[in-house]
């Protein structure tokens, strides 16, 4: 029988077989000594191979091949990978500028863990009932450097019932990997999108918080028929994307389509002459916080050599 992973404490998985059941299964020994540097073989978003014993206990005796995955170093032992989830079709980032305001950073960084993995993303601000006038000047902003990005970006709020049509249907008949800071609304506007699902406000983020202290993983809902959540505990495996400096450029879009305009071919985008994103930034046509993002992450990756 065929399955996903919807649970994973480790030693006892939660698969969802394509009648909707869900079953506990345990691993074939032969998983656990695969790859030694991985401390999961198997992770949530996994389509596995499933069978049962005589006495009905299952167990997952293979792994089908992952469309991508994300990692993140283990919190113990840096050496060794931590499988996060698994066959992701896009990460949305749920923001607000308002309780808690989040910062740009924090979008963009998981913006450039999404590229790096190939994941495509989304940027929703929650909460815009509760925005005044500058902090919507922002959020124009932010919107317009995220679409112009190829990021599409919008606002919505549970309160005022606004764009809740339009966020139901990005999750539409896929797997996606919400994540925000605790508070910004996600059980709130997965909710009301979802009546059925009926998760406790808070609920996601509780979990996320948990995801800090201990090594805890991430957790899929099942939406509807083809349309799945997958929370992630905490922020920890977007500060850890395994690339070089160099590379940072190429993992922003709206630098990667203009850096071959750039007069040396090494451009950073920092200080060189002839650099055609710092002549985009001056132009007022390039986004002044993505490029604090870029050239922050740059400066952070070469400090650190590789993160
Ligand atoms: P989570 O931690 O991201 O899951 O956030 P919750 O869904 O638990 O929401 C945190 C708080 O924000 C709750 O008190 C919600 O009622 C409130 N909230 C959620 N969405 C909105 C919104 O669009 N506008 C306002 N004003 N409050 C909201
Ligand atoms: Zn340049």
């Amino acid at each position: 029988m065929r399955g996903t992973v919807v649970q994973s404490t480790g030693n006892f998985y939660d698969v969802m077989l394509s009648d909707e059941r869900i079953i506990i299964c345990r691993l074939k020994g032969k998983f656990r000594l695969d790859n030694k540097k991985q401390t999961n073989p198997i992770a949530v978003g996994d389509f596995v191979m499933v069978e049962a014993d005589e006495q009905n206990n299952y167990s997952i005796y293979e792994i089908l091949p992952r469309n991508n995955y994300i990692v993140r170093s283990d919190i113990h032992k840096k050496e060794y990978k931590h499988v996060i989830a698994a066959n992701i079709d896009q990460t949305v980032v749920i923001a607000s500028l308002r309780q808690p305001r989040t910062a740009h950073g924090f979008i963009d960084r998981v913006l450039l863990t999404s590229e790096v993995y190939g994941i495509p993303a989304k940027v929703i601000f929650n909460k815009h009932d509760l925005y005044i006038e500058k902090d919507n000047n922002l959020l124009q902003e932010l919107m317009y450097g995220y679409n112009e990005a190829g990021y599409e970006s919008f606002s919505t709020s549970v309160m005022a019932n606004e764009n809740l049509e339009k966020l139901h249907a990005i999750f539409e008949n896929k797997c996606t990997l919400i994540t925000g800071l605790s508070g910004v609304g996600k059980s709130s506007l997965v909710n009301s999108i979802f009546p059925n699902l009926n998760l406790r406000v808070g609920e996601i983020s509780k979990y996320s918080e948990k995801g800090l202290h201990t090594t805890t993983f991430a957790h899929m809902y099942r939406l509807n028929k083809n349309s799945f959540i997958i929370d992630t505990p905490g922020i920890k495996e977007f500060g850890l994307v395994d690339i070089d400096a160099y590379e940072v450029g190429h993992y922003f879009p709206e630098i990667r389509k203009e850096m071959h305009n750039c007069k040396f071919n090494d451009c950073m985008h920092i200080n060189e002459d002839g650099c055609a994103i710092k002549k985009l930034l001056e132009e007022g046509k390039f986004s002044p916080t993505r490029y604090i993002s870029y050239v922050t992450f740059h400066e952070e990756i070469k400090a650190a050599k590789k993160w």
